[in-house]
């Protein structure tokens, strides 16, 4: 049997892709050997909707998540005021289109992120307030299906998978 691909965060890998030109590596022994096993699809969402590095903040606002932005009934917005959000759709559909493309039945994602947030997202104060909620990818790619885990559920994939 072919194991699952999934798709993964390109900042926990290691990437410097965050809008402040950082990574986020996530240092856990199922990452490595997925990664040896060429197992793990790499995706940025805000790279991949046309932003590049560095680039401004962004949150969801007025305490909003993912699911209301793709419904058109909330905005992601830069901290100088911005409406980004048609990027950040753009980037939840590319990473959708990736993830069918490689049959990744599973994601993981950065957590907090405005794109790859799944268990808590900030409210838009850009004040480090954080609640919960989705970001705009997690929140299309649980629409589709896919079983989207954050950093601190890698564990719980890994017995999941076993
Ligand atoms: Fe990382 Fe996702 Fe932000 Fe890209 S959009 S830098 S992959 S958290």
């Amino acid at each position: 049997m072919v194991e699952s691909k999934i798709l993964i965060s390109a900042c926990l890998l290691g990437q410097p892709v965050r809008y402040d030109g950082a990574a986020k590596p996530a240092l856990h022994p199922a990452l490595s050997r997925w990664q040896a096993e060429g197992r793990l699809v790499a995706v940025c969402p805000e790279l991949s909707g046309g932003f590049g590095v560095p680039r401004p903040p962004a949150e969801i606002a007025h305490g909003q998540s993912g699911q209301t932005v793709l419904e058109g009934k909330a905005r992601v917005i830069e901290a100088g005021g911005g409406d980004v959000s048609a990027l950040y759709i753009a980037g939840a559909e590319a990473a959708l289109a990736l993830a069918r493309e490689h049959g990744c039945r599973f994601a993981i994602l950065t957590d907090g992120s405005p794109s790859c947030g799944s268990v808590f997202i900030y409210d838009g104060t850009f004040q480090g307030r954080r609640h919960e909620g989705m970001g705009v990818t997690a929140a299309l790619l649980r629409a589709h299906g896919v079983v989207v885990f954050a950093e601190t559920g890698i564990d719980a994939l890994e017995a999941q998978l076993s």
